[in-house]
């Protein structure tokens, strides 16, 4: 078994907690004595350094949140010298008003060493030749992924987005044996390549996948491993925490978050409390050794779950589980709480489905109206309009009984739902526009 850092990566459970501990203590020390806001934000919970005595204490300082950063725009959390820092980036806006962050050169090369013991855990080194096919630029996911890769030793190939045929045919002629992108542009490059006539199975060096930056289910997993012949691993990360930083290993059993990195916690996003081990709630993180834009108890707001049994891997790092969505991604339909990727778990059961839908809701009158476009496979559209009402109503039936809500379905033609270059934005919701 290979692993980059081996003493960080298979450090006894306790070491780490230990370290951890220790990484926290001065954190916040740090933070209660050169930051305003951490400094104002302290006294305002009756919190002091001095009061953090166990790992467990970390719930009495208070949270970090997204809007922080829009109302502190575009630096005004930075906490080392201007000088200092090497490097910006910017969210990519899913949710509203970008917000900028910053690194030193500490913050790059613990960024690029998460990322080399992340790609080295998925099976990949010197000799491979990695595609990175993340944005380039303002986003973390193209620069993030770059330095990581080159860490390790591996060539890369720093294809960004766009022009999708051009990209097939490089990695047929330079010999691309990994590829990093969001799972949706995957099988959009996928279907290019079919039409260009190339077999990823055969005509490509490809054996791996990193994918991630938006949420997948893991029966779309299973297809894109089916269909294209090779491995898929998720990878996570936030531009506040740095960028793209953690993935599954080898043994995919979750992601696996660098303890001396990151402490980890999942709380109800309600109550804020922690939730049983293995439930699912709010991630929530603290950057232990971030200079730049330090981050205590980040509410990033994706739903996921902890497991901090040793993986078969033995690295001890906990690991999260499948990023369900965002907080805030949850429709709420006639009062019953839907996830978009509860809707993609179920169409990707269904055999004649293909790869791409659209989620649109709306009001009609009093009611949310949830209706669910779905894309057929080549092989199952027919011109019988017998067949298709039975495939609708074998989706409709299929999406009723595992959302509990009435789901109108639309077929639509192969090839006719938008298709998505970097983040999939597959709902629509006219009920706030
Ligand atoms: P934003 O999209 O908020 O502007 P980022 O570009 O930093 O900012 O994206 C981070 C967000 O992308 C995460 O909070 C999460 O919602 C989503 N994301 C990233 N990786 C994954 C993944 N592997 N699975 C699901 N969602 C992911
Ligand atoms: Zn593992």
């Amino acid at each position: 078994m290979d692993y980059w850092s081996p003493r960080i990566e298979t450090m006894p459970v306790q070491d780490l907690k230990d370290l951890q501990y220790k990484l926290l203590k001065t954190l916040t020390y740090k933070l209660y004595s050169f930051s305003d806001f951490y400094h104002a934000r302290m006294k305002e919970a009756k919190v002091h350094p001095d009061d953090i005595r166990s790992l467990d204490d970390v719930v009495k300082l208070p949270f970090m949140k997204k809007s922080d950063l829009r109302d502190n725009y575009p630096d005004k959390l930075f906490v080392t010298a201007r000088e200092d820092v090497v490097r910006f980036h910017a969210s990519s806006g899913t949710t509203g008003k970008p917000t900028v962050v910053g690194y030193t050169q500490h913050d790059l090369d613990a960024w690029s060493t998460s990322l080399a013991r992340a790609l080295t855990s998925c099976g990949l080194g010197r000799g491979d030749t990695i595609q990175v096919s993340y944005g380039y630029g303002l986003f973390t996911g193209g620069l993030g992924l770059h330095y990581g890769a080159e860490r390790i030793g591996a060539a890369v190939l720093p294809a960004s987005v766009g022009n999708t045929e051009r990209q097939i045919d490089l990695m047929v002629d330079m010999n691309v044996t990994a590829i990093a992108c969001t799972p949706s542009y995957l099988l959009h490059m996928g279907e290019v390549a079919e039409k260009m006539g190339i077999n990823f199975g055969k005509d490509t060096k490809l054996r791996r996948a990193i994918l991630g930056a938006e949420p997948w289910t893991e029966r779309m997993r299973t297809r894109i491993e089916e269909n294209l012949g090779i491995k898929a691993y998720d990878i996570f990360g936030t531009s506040e925490l740095s960028g793209p930083l953690f993935t599954e290993c080898a043994e995919q059993k979750g992601i696996h978050v660098w303890g001396d990195l990151a402490l980890t916690e999942i709380l109800d996003p309600d109550t804020h409390e922690t939730v049983a081990p293995g439930e699912k709630g709010e991630l929530v993180v603290t950057m232990l050794q971030k200079e730049a834009l330090p981050m205590i108890r980040y509410r990033v707001g994706d739903v996921t779950t902890l497991h901090e049994d040793v993986c078969s891997c033995g690295r001890t790092s906990p690991r999260i589980g499948r990023i369900q969505g965002r907080v805030d991604d949850m429709l709420i339909i006639r009062g019953i709480n839907v996830f978009p990727s509860q809707i993609e778990h179920t169409l990707m059961s269904i055999p004649e489905v293909g790869q791409h839908f659209m989620i649109e809701v709306d009001r009609k009158g009093e009611l949310d109206d949830l209706l669910v476009r779905v894309e057929l496979k080549r092989e199952y559209f027919s011109d019988k309009i017998d067949d298709l009402m039975k495939i609708k109503r074998k989706v409709a039936h299929a999406l009723r009984s595992s959302l509990n809500v009435a789901v109108e379905v639309e077929l639509a033609n192969p090839d006719s739902l938008p298709r998505f270059e970097g983040k999939a934005k597959r709902v629509i919701d006219r009920r706030q526009m």
